[in-house]
């Protein structure tokens, strides 16, 4: 099927966009020796793993269907972090991954063993207390009052033996030399206890396959610390692997004015890309340009019945007219994975653009899709 057949709303993945991710990911491997894995929070779409698995090392999950997800779809390396685990779930997410990391030293001493005793590596996560991002405190897991990684203060190295690894993730869309404060402040904190360890998980949020981001400097600092800890060290990127790997085409069903012109597309803010209002940010839209930047001007709204329900506004050398599909940019991250079906949306389908340019629909939704979660 040709792109242009498609039906609307739609995401789709471009494959040969996601493997030119994935060589700059298997080149920064091959140079260091680190290991990266796919943090499945951003991207989910399991039909994508064998391609992922071909280039990265495996697998990072949030819990239990995380977890399962990495272990039946990808197999490679599987590693779990939670903020907290539960009685019920533990001994399965044990049994399907090989690192299991843990917030704090409680959860350690409530399940550490059971993890040492199955075989499988323990980690634990820290919180350096250094925040290098700005402006977005939800972002922010060193901003005040976080709840994720054990601080200096409540560290207790007496509870260190059997732990194999060290675990931070403090990055969000940042380049390299926010991860080389970060790790002046590991050093700092807690770099006594660095060399009795295995390996050390520098998280995500490292925009590798950004164009203009310091690949340089990140493997200065992948070596820096496998040199002087003699660390194993691991990345667990999720935005970097697929980010502008994807697309969402939409359909302009009709067109008003309220001092401004408006378009109504087939496809919601609050539904499809909830990360434009949460983030917020303003998704490319391939052909448009900023407000007044080109002769047309609207405001992109969705189709559901909240107010706020709008993309943003965008210019265009020609009018908008009903039926006009217009497709939005960096669509693969943090989208699919994010989809939920308020007001009666219908999820868009799912599609994978070959490296021939072929269009293969991989899901459809109905109708049960939305009925379903309700009773
Ligand atoms: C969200 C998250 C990631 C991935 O972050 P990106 O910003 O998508 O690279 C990795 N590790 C942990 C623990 C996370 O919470």
């Amino acid at each position: 099927m040709r792109f242009e057949e498609l039906p609307t709303p739609c995401y789709v993945v471009d494959e040969s966009l996601l493997e030119k991710n994935l060589k700059i990911l298997s080149g920064v491997m091959e140079r260091t020796g680190c290991r990266i894995l796919l943090a499945q929070k951003a991207f989910s779409m399991y039909k994508m793993y064998p391609l992922i698995g071909k280039y990265l090392s495996g697998t990072a999950s949030s819990g239990l269907y995380e977890a399962k997800l990495g272990y039946e779809e990808m197999g490679k390396e599987n590693h779990c972090f939670s903020p907290a685990y539960r009685e019920d779930e533990i001994d399965e997410i044990i049994s399907l991954s090989d690192h299991i990391i843990f917030n704090s030293f409680s959860q350690l001493e409530m399940f550490g063993e059971r993890v040492r005793a199955a075989g499988k590596s323990v980690g634990l996560r820290i919180n350096p207390e250094c925040s290098t991002q700005e402006g977005h405190e939800i972002y922010d897991p060193c901003a005040r009052g976080s709840r994720f990684g054990v601080t200096i203060e409540q560290f207790r190295p007496e509870l260190l033996e059997g732990v194999s690894g060290i675990h931070f993730h403090t990055l969000c869309e940042q380049d390299s030399d926010a991860l080389a404060r970060t790790l002046d402040a590991v050093e700092e904190k807690f770099g006594k206890w660095l060399s009795q360890m295995e390996w050390i998980n520098f998280g995500g949020g490292h925009h590798i396959t950004r164009e203009g981001y310091n690949i340089e400097l990140l493997e200065d600092c992948i070596r820096r610390f496998q040199e002087k800890y003699d660390l194993q060290v691991y990345l667990e990127p999720g935005e970097a692997i697929a980010l502008n790997a994807g697309f969402l085409i939409t359909t302009v069903l009709d067109k008003l004015e309220n001092d401004i012109e408006i378009a109504i597309l087939d496809t919601s803010a609050s539904c499809h890309m909830p990360d434009v209002l949460e983030m917020p940010y303003r998704p490319p839209l391939i052909g448009s340009g900023e407000a007044g930047e080109k002769a047309y001007t609207y405001r992109l709204g969705g189709p559901t019945c909240l107010t706020g329900d709008v993309i943003g506004e965008y210019s265009f050398d020609k009018p908008l007219e009903n039926g006009d599909r217009i497709v939005f940019g960096d669509m693969a991250i943090y989208s699919m994975v994010k989809n939920n079906t308020f007001n009666g949306m219908a999820l868009p389908t799912i599609a994978v653009r070959d490296k021939s340019g072929d269009c293969h629909i991989v899901h459809k939704f109905n109708y049960l899709d939305f009925k379903e979660r309700l009773s």
